[in-house]
């Protein structure tokens, strides 16, 4: 079976990545989103192992150590990481898989995998942005300035990336992602070959 793709989407928090990434979940049944290990807080309504593995520093620490992580990277003042067995088992299953990882993730994922294709998501304006972020309602006022503050630094990494992508409505950019991975999957330099 050939090996899915892996394809990484970064883009500063609130530009809405989970919003488009359930859409695309929905469209295309060969992909899988990765489920990353992190020592944030749960919010409400998170659950263990759907939106994360939520565990201790400690733990992380040992994860660290044992070089269990693809990538990892502390953001927001957590740590967050993607573990190798995981993305190795999906791939090697045929399934394409989607990592929704910071910049600083995904600069070391492309350097370990160059066949990675990276995805920058950026919001319509930045004062779009700062209305997405207050009316989730679940940051304080001191952690969404923090959160706008690193969305300025993450939007100057965008040239980095393969592909560049504005969430202006859900439904558009989720369209142009799946429109990706169709350009991604009909590359000869991928393999992509006729049947003769
Ligand atoms: P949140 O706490 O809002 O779920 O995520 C905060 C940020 O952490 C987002 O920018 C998200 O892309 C990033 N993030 C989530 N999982 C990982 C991961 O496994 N590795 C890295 N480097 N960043 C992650």
């Amino acid at each position: 079976m050939a090996e899915g793709l892996l394809l990484i989407l970064s883009g500063p928090s609130g530009v809405g990545k989970g919003t488009v990434c359930r859409a695309l979940l929905a469209q295309l049944p060969r992909l899988k989103l990765s489920v990353s290990v992190t020592t944030r807080r749960p919010r409400p309504g998170e659950e263990e192992g759907r939106e994360y593995h939520f565990i201790s520093p400690s733990r992380f620490q040992e994860l660290i150590e044992a070089e269990a992580f693809l990538e990892w990277a502390m953001v927001h003042g957590q740590y967050y990481g993607t573990l190798k067995s995981k993305v190795r088992s999906a791939l090697a299953g045929g399934f394409d898989l989607l990592l929704e990882i910071d910049v600083q993730g995904a600069a070391q994922v492309k350097r370990q995998w160059d066949d990675a294709v990276t995805i920058f998501m950026a919001p319509p304006s930045m004062e779009a942005l700062k209305e997405r972020i207050a009316g989730r309602g679940t940051e304080s006022e001191a952690e969404i300035r923090r959160r706008l503050e690193v969305a300025r630094r993450e939007m100057a990494a965008y040239h980095a990336y393969d592909y560049l992508v504005i969430n202006d409505r859900v439904e558009t950019a989720a369209a142009a992602i799946a429109a990706i991975v169709t350009a991604e999957k009909c590359k000869v330099s991928r393999g992509a070959c006729p049947n003769f």
